[in-house]
């Protein structure tokens, strides 16, 4: 399949998606006892889990490998920095541009009367409760502490992102400094084990279309369109948010930080963004994130292995201006006027709920409850957003994927390579 033609047909396959949702809504049945909504569910699940296949053994591979091979700590360390900059730099202007958004349009509010009421507001159901119980601002003590995994098979075994990563580098770092003989059979090992996992993502990537067609189709075949309706104003706030976000912000730092064309990323970037909508998962794109910059963009190995894992674990843009509006858009459509400081708090906890937030679906959903905590605000807010979170989690984990992938140029430009985009 031609690299060129992909992200065509993925855009082909969200649109024929939506439509064959439409058309077939869960519960139909085809002549035959055909299910639609058993085959959407069947082919989008398949690619998923081909995805999430992938993942750990291709972060293990990647990172240890991407470490050990930089060789000189130094290097490694300055690295890091850049890193951490541009993810704590993106998060906090995301969050910014979140902020004085709500405030402008101020979601929560019809005519000056809070929309709380008019909304239902209504008791957070068990599930949810459950769900959110065990949330608070302690977390985030917690979120520092988890990254330390007690044992690292586990952690992989479990899929928790941030521990294996924090073990990667250990181990990564520790290959660097072993004895030359020990350390090329180390190196080689996860070298060699890296390259037969980028070999695999190929094939996976090759049935995207097909899966993203089903992933589509289930959504729009479960939930339809009417639901959303009440919410638009608050829904609109955070897409526009996000999209001055992502198609003002990021582009500017990319073109006078990083001196590369932003429209050419983003036409190199499209499938995986396509793919990062449609599966609602930072952590199942990463393999095709990686895949994409490493062979596409011209980034190197080195800087992608490292910058993409960790930014699809803990850089969220997204996630974290969601975080805010919908905080802000909950104080507002309980008529509770926040002040400044509250708004500053709302801003701090909101950046440590998307770095805390696993690049999985709905997982910022969660984490609002953090920040509902934090200020103080009704946690029953949230039952108000679910309804339009399927949709805004599409599109905030596009623009959390693509700051990622912004993040990886600027770092390998930074780190002076020449052949990127090119
Ligand atoms: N689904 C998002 C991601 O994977 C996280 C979130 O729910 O905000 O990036």
């Amino acid at each position: 399949m031609k690299r060129t033609n992909l992200h065509w047909q993925i855009l082909t396959a969200l649109a024929l998606g939506v439509g064959a949702g439409l058309i077939w809504p869960e519960g139909t049945r085809l002549p035959g006892g055909i299910h639609p909504f058993a085959v959407f569910d069947f082919l989008g699940t398949t690619f998923l889990r081909a995805l999430k296949m992938v993942i750990v053994p291709l972060l293990a591979g990647s990172i240890i490998s991407g470490v050990a091979g930089v060789g000189a700590s130094r290097g490694l360390g300055r690295m890091f920095g850049k890193t951490f900059g541009w993810y704590i730099t993106t998060s906090l202007m995301a969050i910014l541009m979140g902020l004085i958004l709500v405030n402008l349009v101020q979601p929560g509010l019809s005519n000056g009367v809070a929309v709380g009421q008019r909304m239902g507001l209504t008791e957070a159901s068990p599930e949810l409760a459950a769900k959110l119980e065990g949330h608070s601002a302690g977390d985030i003590v917690m979120i520092l502490q988890r990254m330390i995994p007690s044992n690292p098979v586990a952690a992989a075994a479990d899929g928790q992102m941030l521990p294996l990563i924090f073990f990667c580098l250990l181990l990564g770092i520790a290959i660097t400094g072993l004895p030359n003989n020990q350390k090329s059979a180390q190196l080689g090992f996860w070298e060699s084990l890296f390259a037969a996992m980028m070999k695999i993502t190929g094939w996976v990537i090759a049935t995207a279309p097909i899966g993203i067609f089903g992933l589509m189709a289930k959504t729009t075949a479960g939930s339809g369109f009417a639901a959303f309706a009440p919410l638009a104003r608050y829904g609109l706030t955070v897409l526009g948010a996000l999209i001055l976000h992502a198609a003002i912000v990021l582009p500017l730092l990319l073109r006078f930080g990083g001196r590369v064309s932003p429209l050419r990323h983003a036409k190199v970037m499209a499938p995986v963004l396509l793919t990062a909508f449609s599966t609602r998962s930072s952590s199942a794109t990463l393999p095709l994130t990686m895949n994409t910059i490493e062979k596409n963009a011209g980034v190197s190995n080195r800087v992608t292995s490292f910058v993409l894992p960790l930014g699809a674990t803990i850089n969220m843009d997204g996630t974290a201006l969601y975080e805010c509006v919908a905080a802000m858009f909950i104080a507002q459509a309980y008529g509770i006027e926040l002040g400044f400081g509250a708004q500053l708090l709302i801003v701090f906890t909101a950046l440590l709920a998307s770095i805390g937030a696993a690049g999985i679906p709905a997982a910022g959903l969660v984490m609002i409850s953090v920040i509902l905590e934090a200020v103080g605000l009704p946690l029953e807010g949230l039952a108000m957003i679910l309804a339009i979170d399927p949709i805004l989690d599409m599109c905030r984990t596009a623009v959390n994927v693509w700051s990622d992938s912004c993040g990886a140029v600027f770092v390998a430009r930074s780190e002076g390579e020449s052949e990127i985009l090119k």
